[in-house]
């Protein structure tokens, strides 16, 4: 990847460099962050274990991260490179169907977006952040950090050749890594029972009257309304398809994975109908234990962005736009720190942060005790709470002026009670 001649990572003695930002990992939260803070003038260093393009999991994007990918200077690249395009979300359990359009809602702001290929869409993000001239080093893993007012990386590149990196803030941006919460010990229970999900890649050869490409399919288990599908139509005819469940569910050796997929597909109504012969384009892979907190998303010069600090749950595909939203606010604090001001990382990145991670928790946790999907299957809903509910589907989950944001638990229990009633 070019070097911007902006560049202003500062190499000492060969082994000893400096920057004012080093950002651990280069998936969404580290490629906007690293743009955003770019735009700001300061120098950024992205430390990448992996090579891009490489294989990601979340592939729904919810319309509120358009305004993220536009701020950072990315809404072009992403418009142009042809990814699905997506305008909601259809739900379905044994005869119930119900779609909502995203571009029918409460909060004001972007109706669509995009289902991507994450190896494609993540490979395009970091490159613009590069564009812009973010210095990005593949192969290079994050061993260590020593924390403090100028705080000190350990990494360590492929052939295992260490040197440190000082910074004068530290954004772990790792995801499922979670390289500071591991190494600090920061981690936190979830409150969520341990939940697992198989996935694959299908040739979909869905026919234009057959689903609707432009929205997300949940499928509820016809018989366990704790187990769900997602069907993810992408470009080019191939479609993600996954299920979800309690991660015991999915105790079985790797070499039956395939059989297991293919065998709940059929069990699903809809999905048998949609792609239960398809075949598969990728080894089936699993992937488990992924709800993660932490006890706070700061610390002495560093802040932790996306799944670095919390992941909830994939049913309302909510990881990638809070991934994008935590790189957002986390640059407009340390931007302050950069320039000298004393800032309250809790009360002005934990806090306002944590109130959108909140509202999809309360839809969450709803949806696998199945009032949610009570709700949302609910034949006689007003369009006023529909568009409400789908501003948080679609990602508004910073939005107070929508009741089910400013006080989801106890919005959500009364509107369950009442389409138990009415
Ligand atoms: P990541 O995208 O995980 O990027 C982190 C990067 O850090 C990686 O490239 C990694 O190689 C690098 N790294 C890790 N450790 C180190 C180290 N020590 N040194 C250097 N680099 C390191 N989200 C959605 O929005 N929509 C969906 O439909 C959706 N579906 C999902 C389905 C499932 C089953 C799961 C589990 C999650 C899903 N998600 C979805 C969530 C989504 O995958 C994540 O929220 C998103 O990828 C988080 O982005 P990130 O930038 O925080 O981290």
């Amino acid at each position: 990847m070019e070097q911007s001649q902006e560049q202003a990572v500062k190499r000492q003695s060969g082994r000893s460099e400096t920057v004012d930002v080093a950002i651990i990992g280069a998936g969404p939260a580290g490629a906007v962050a690293a743009a955003l803070l770019r735009h700001a003038g300061r120098s950024v260093l992205v430390l990448e274990r992996q090579h891009f393009p490489r294989f990601s999991i979340g592939e729904s994007l919810l319309p509120q991260s358009m305004a993220y990918l536009e701020e950072a200077g990315m809404l072009q690249a992403v418009v142009e490179a042809g990814f699905q395009y997506k305008n909601g979300a259809q739900f379905v359990w044994r005869d119930h169907a119900t779609a909502f359009d995203f571009r029918d809602k409460h909060s004001p702001g972007w109706g669509t977006t995009f289902q991507v290929e994450r190896a494609k869409f993540d490979d395009l993000l970091i490159r613009c952040a590069a564009e812009q001239g973010a210095e990005v080093r593949f192969g290079h893993t994050v061993l260590a950090m020593q924390p403090g007012d100028a705080p000190v990386l350990e990494v360590a590149d492929e052939s295992d050749a260490r040197y440190e990196v000082r910074a004068r803030f530290v954004f772990d941006a790792s995801g499922f890594g979670r390289v500071l919460p591991r190494l600090l010990n920061l981690e936190a229970p979830t409150g969520l029972p341990t939940r697992a999900a198989i996935f694959s890649h299908v040739r979909d050869g869905l026919a234009l009257d057959d689903f609707d490409r432009n929205k997300i399919c949940v499928a509820t288990h016809p018989e366990r309304r704790d187990m769900w599908f997602w069907m993810i139509p992408l470009a080019g005819g191939r479609s993600s398809v996954g299920c979800v469940a309690e991660a015991a569910f999915f105790d079985m050796p790797e070499a039956a994975r395939e059989a297991r997929l293919r065998a709940l597909i059929r069990e699903e109504p809809t999905l048998n109908r949609l792609i239960g012969d398809a075949p598969f384009l990728m080894p089936v892979r699993q992937i488990g234990g992924y709800s993660a907190n932490v006890e706070r998303l700061h610390g002495p010069g560093y802040a932790l962005l996306g799944n670095a600090g919390e992941f909830l749950d994939p049913v309302f595909s909510s990881g990638v736009t809070i991934a994008l939203r935590s790189a957002q606010m986390a640059v407009k604090v340390a931007e302050r720190v950069l320039g000298g001001e004393a800032v309250d990382w809790h009360a002005e990145y934990d806090v306002p942060l944590r109130k959108g991670i909140d509202t999809f928790r309360a839809f969450v946790e709803r949806w696998y005790t199945g009032e949610l999907q009570d709700i949302i299957y609910y034949p006689r809903q007003t369009p006023m709470i529909r568009r409400m509910i789908s501003a948080v589907l679609a990602g508004y989950a910073w939005d107070e002026s929508n009741p089910y944001v400013a006080d989801p638990v106890r919005r959500l229990n009364a509107l369950h009670e009442a389409c138990k009633t009415l």
